[in-house]
């Protein structure tokens, strides 16, 4: 075995915590939505078309809908229709 007097093996110093493991999961956040801060996955509501739910025409809200109530269409049942509940 050779002298290992002057340099032992050490591990490098620059590593902190345990090898190939994510640091911190509350920094790991920080780091990436620093930038980001908000607004990248919400939308705004401005510059959005509202569409009458009652007359489906554009401009205005049901709320604020002057046609008369339309007809709401009852929904079909979604998926396999069943023999037994008829
Ligand atoms: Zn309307």
């Amino acid at each position: 075995m050779a002298r290992m007097n002057r340099l032992g093996v050490l591990p490098p110093s620059w590593r902190k915590g345990n090898p190939g493991r994510p640091p911190n999961h509350a920094r790991r956040r920080g780091r990436y939505e620093a930038k980001t801060s908000t607004t990248t996955t919400r939308m705004s509501r401005k510059n959005r078309v509202m569409t009458c739910g009652n007359c489906k025409q554009d401009g205005h809200n049901r709320l604020s809908c002057s046609n008369p109530t339309a007809k709401v269409q009852p929904k079909r049942p979604r998926g396999r229709p069943r023999k037994d509940q008829v």
